[in-house]
């Protein structure tokens, strides 16, 4: 009998390279999104096989799922600060009440589960690296107070599931990631600066660029998780990439890359953006002996060859969703 694995988020950018993962492991993927971020072009590829089941629903109410499950990973949620903006109260539904049902159905299937955090619990850290044990430095009423907060409550109440049922529980920090299937227009760096470069925009730095941040390949974090998952440590794990760079060093990293003949221009900084971002990466190398293999240079060139093959139509669009009516 296959293990049978459900991820949610499955349309969105992490969780459609899950699929892929846990498919190409021989497992059987149910995945689960409710589309308001995600794209079905994603997954498409995976709809014809007998091991993939697609469940269009929204995590933040009671999931059914039929049958057994050995896991679970719960990667649904909006995840970049132009969608915290738009949909502030989705965004805290689905990391409260979303992992809660969530719970619930790792109890009721005897599952292991686990769930996606993010560095952004570390707010706008006053230690640079942040190992796991720094607590954080977060503006609860800020713009990414929504997310940031959801996320630090999806900690606790996984770790209260853990404690007082005994349920099999992974807590993953993910650092900034890139790869293909980003959303072009997330507002995200990344795909902000590559799709300026192929509209032929100037590229717009934030604040004085001195921010740093540090880039993760997909694949990289994907092999993190995986190793995560199959371990039993239960504590909070940091997986990300050490090399960390200023916004500026990175723009002018995408102007290399593209050959674009645009330039930097500087925006204000929106407000509570981090100053400084890199995972201390030691208890990832240690207890799962994993550390990322894929630097920059090649990490970028594979993401900006699957930008290139978006049309124009899609490369021009500002928004590729309407969020009217999903603040509910
Ligand atoms: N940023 C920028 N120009 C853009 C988009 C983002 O300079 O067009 C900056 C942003 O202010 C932040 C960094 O790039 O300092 C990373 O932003 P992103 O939204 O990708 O993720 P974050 O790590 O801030 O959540």
């Amino acid at each position: 009998m296959k293990k049978r694995v459900l991820i949610t988020g499955a349309a969105g950018f992490l969780g459609s390279h899950l699929c892929d993962r846990f498919i190409k492991e021989g497992y059987h993927v149910i995945g689960m999104d409710n589309l308001i971020t995600g794209d079905l072009a994603n997954i498409e590829h995976l709809f014809p096989l007998e091991d993939f089941e697609f469940a269009h629903h929204d995590v933040s109410k009671f999931v059914h799922v039929a049958g057994d499950l050995d896991y679970i990973l719960h990667f649904a949620s909006p995840a970049s600060p132009i969608d915290y903006l738009k949909i502030p109260i989705q965004t805290l539904k689905v990391g409260s009440l979303g992992i809660h049902n969530l719970l619930g159905l790792a109890r009721a299937k005897n599952a292991r589960i686990m769930i996606a955090s993010t560095s952004e619990i570390y707010g706008d850290p006053a230690v640079n690296p942040q190992p796991e044990e720094y607590w954080g430095n977060v503006n609860t009423v800020g713009p990414r107070g929504v997310y940031d907060e959801a996320k630090r409550f999806q900690e606790a109440i996984t770790m209260a599931y853990h404690t007082f049922h005994g349920l099999e529980t992974r807590i993953v920090r993910i650092f900034n990631t890139y790869g293909p299937r980003m959303r072009l227009n997330d507002g995200r760096v990344l795909p902000a600066f590559i799709g300026q470069a192929l509209r032929g925009e100037d590229l717009t730095v934030f604040g004085d660029g001195s921010q740093t941040r540090s880039f993760c390949y997909v694949d990289d974090l994907v092999e993190g998780i995986y190793r995560l998952l199959l371990s039993d440590y239960a504590q909070p794990l940091n997986i990300g990439n050490p090399d960390e760079i200023t916004i500026s060093q990175f723009a002018e990293e995408i102007i290399k890359l593209t050959g674009t003949t645009q330039k930097i221009i500087y925006k204000p900084l929106p407000q509570d953006d981090p100053k400084q971002r890199r995972p201390d990466i030691t208890k990832a190398r240690r207890i799962l002996g994993w550390e990322p293999k894929v630097n920059r240079a090649e990490g970028l060139k594979i993401t900006y060859e699957y930008f290139k093959t978006l049309t124009k139509e899609q490369l021009e669009k500002i928004d590729h969703k309407d969020f009217t009516n999903y603040n509910k």
